[in-house]
């Protein structure tokens, strides 16, 4: 582990509760780039896996499931019932989750994963599969990204092989997600509309102009009014650390909190929006979640 890592095991961050699966609340996200996992449930093919890439869960796995015609996968196609049991998030961009998705799948063939010994006979797919994903996430150039690990059933969810946990900034959520357009000039979400009321960034002092194609980040401290260019705010956090070109963590220079990139870049993203998949209810819901 990193020297200097402030965060330790046992405060690593749980987006959502660790069993959230019966309320279906689902998780919405802004840009979104995953790598996901399936399991065939299907009796005459149980236990084949099938990894993909997607920017939309939801109408992926309707695809594969629906075959080849649909636009599944012919890999998939008429074998299915799959499950989307497990998918990996937060990368910057499409190509970034398609080089991770080709190692995932490719392992043997990837320069960076020579380390990953090979599959025994006694040995899931399922289970190698993870295996590999765990040491992927501790290995250059992954092991720096703000990624989000998420469980989609709760009934594959298990522990990731001892020694082989991800990265401490890489929080481990549970339950669906759904992707959303990201509309290049949206406001970022922020409460409390601190977005209107804050007009330069923290780091240059240059104002924030409409239309800026680099939209702000803010500080997620509640009476924190911070907002940075991205650029700027990453150039302050990787003083410490100027071989790399991705943050880990840093000082905000509003509050002085030490905030984990990955969380100003999800909370940029909405990954904190938590909405039900029946929206009557998600007000109700929470306010009991609350009480308790
Ligand atoms: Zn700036
Ligand atoms: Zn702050």
């Amino acid at each position: 582990m990193r020297a200097g890592h402030l965060a330790t095991f046992a405060n690593r961050i749980f987006l959502e509760p660790v069993h959230p699966l019966v309320g279906e609340m689902v998780v919405e996200v802004r840009g979104f780039f995953g790598v996901y996992l399936l399991y065939c449930i299907n009796p005459r093919y149980q236990g084949r896996i099938y990894i993909g890439f997607t920017v939309n869960p939801e109408r992926r796995i309707d695809q594969h499931n629906a075959g080849k015609r649909r636009g599944g996968a012919w890999k998939t196609s008429g074998r299915g019932p799959w499950d989307m049991v497990l998918i990996v998030h937060g990368f910057p961009s499409d190509v970034a989750a398609l080089r991770f998705e080709w190692a995932w799948q490719h392992p043997h063939s990837s320069r960076r994963l020579t380390h990953v010994t090979r599959r025994t006979t006694r040995e899931r797919q399922f289970d190698f599969r993870l295996r590999v994903l765990a040491h992927m996430l501790q290995t250059a150039p992954w092991c720096r990204l703000p990624l989000t690990i998420r469980w989609l059933k709760q009934e594959y969810c298990r522990d990731f092989p001892p020694g082989l946990e991800p990265p401490l900034h890489m929080p481990i959520a549970f339950g669906p997600v759904r992707a959303v357009k990201d509309t290049k000039h949206a406001k970022p979400l922020s409460p409390e509309g601190q977005v209107a009321t804050t007009k330069h960034c923290s780091v240059c002092l240059k104002t924030f102009q409409d239309g800026d194609d680099d939209i702000p980040l803010h500080c997620f401290h509640p009476t924190c009014t911070m907002a940075a260019h991205i650029i700027c705010l990453s150039r302050i956090f990787l003083e410490k650390e100027p071989n790399h070109i991705l943050p880990i963590e840093g000082q905000c220079p509003g509050c002085k909190n030490l905030i984990l990139w990955g969380d100003l870049i999800r909370h940029h993203k909405g990954c904190y929006d938590n909405l039900e998949a029946d929206p009557t209810s998600s007000q109700k819901h929470w306010a009991d979640e609350l009480q308790l």
